[in-house]
């Protein structure tokens, strides 16, 4: 079901619209991924992000070899063996904004070139498949969660390049935020007014993805 639209009366949303009809609503989470700028929009919440595309690869199974994660910044390239074998190569965010998933043989020439620098062994080996995904990074790369301007709505957005690690504990206390209608003291930092206070945080460290 898509979300198309909000209906905002005053400063509370009243329901939201999707491609399946009207749902009316008592509290309204955003927490959609590549799409949060342009959800929030809708709401007329702007928030402060901007799209970048970030792809990975995998190559053919390989017995194991690597039982840790391998990221180096200066070749902004990390590498991860999965338990079938596959390893995963990934690095920094595409350098341009856009909401498109196509991969590229640039990123995957820089990719192999990082891989095979760290480990020349890796020189013969196939790729499997490459792909990409929208992050919606943050101008601090932490995520933003808690109150927005509207009363109801709330935030869970700015995951960018790390947030399955971190999404499932955010959606817990953003579950008990939304019950108690209050934000928990250790959600406070992530607050939206951060951007104007510049109270920012740096979670750059946070992410594998060699930035
Ligand atoms: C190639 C790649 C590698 C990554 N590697 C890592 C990693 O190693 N470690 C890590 O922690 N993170 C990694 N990430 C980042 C991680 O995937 C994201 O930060 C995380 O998935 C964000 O979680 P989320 O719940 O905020 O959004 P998502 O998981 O994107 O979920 C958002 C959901 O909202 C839905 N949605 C969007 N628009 C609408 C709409 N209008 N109406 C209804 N539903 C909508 C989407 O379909 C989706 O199901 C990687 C991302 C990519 C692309």
């Amino acid at each position: 079901t898509e979300v198309q639209g909000f209906e905002v009366v005053g400063d509370r949303v009243q329901a939201v619209k999707t491609n399946r009809g009207r749902v009316a609503c008592g509290q309204v989470l955003i927490a959609t991924g590549g799409m949060n700028y342009d959800v929030a929009l809708m709401a007329g919440v702007e928030l402060p992000i901007r799209c970048y595309p970030l792809q990975a690869m995998v190559t053919q199974p390989l017995k194991p070899w690597l039982d840790t994660l391998v990221s180096s910044v200066s070749l902004h390239t990390y590498l991860v063996q999965s338990s079938r074998g596959e390893v995963v190569i990934g690095g920094g965010s595409d350098p341009y904004q856009l909401y498109s998933t196509r991969s590229t043989l640039d990123m995957k020439e820089h990719l192999a070139e990082g891989a095979v620098h760290l480990f020349p062994f890796l020189q013969g080996v196939r790729l499997l498949r490459q792909w990409a995904g929208i992050t919606d990074m943050t101008p601090d790369y932490s995520p933003i969660m808690g109150a927005s301007p509207l009363a109801n709505l709330w935030l869970d957005c700015g995951w960018g390049t790390w947030g399955f690690k971190a999404t499932p504990v955010a959606g817990k206390r953003m579950a008990q935020t939304i019950a108690d209608g209050r934000v928990p003291g250790i959600l406070k930092p992530f607050a939206l007014e951060r951007f104007e206070t510049f109270q920012l945080l740096n979670e750059m460290g946070a992410t594998a993805a060699s930035h």
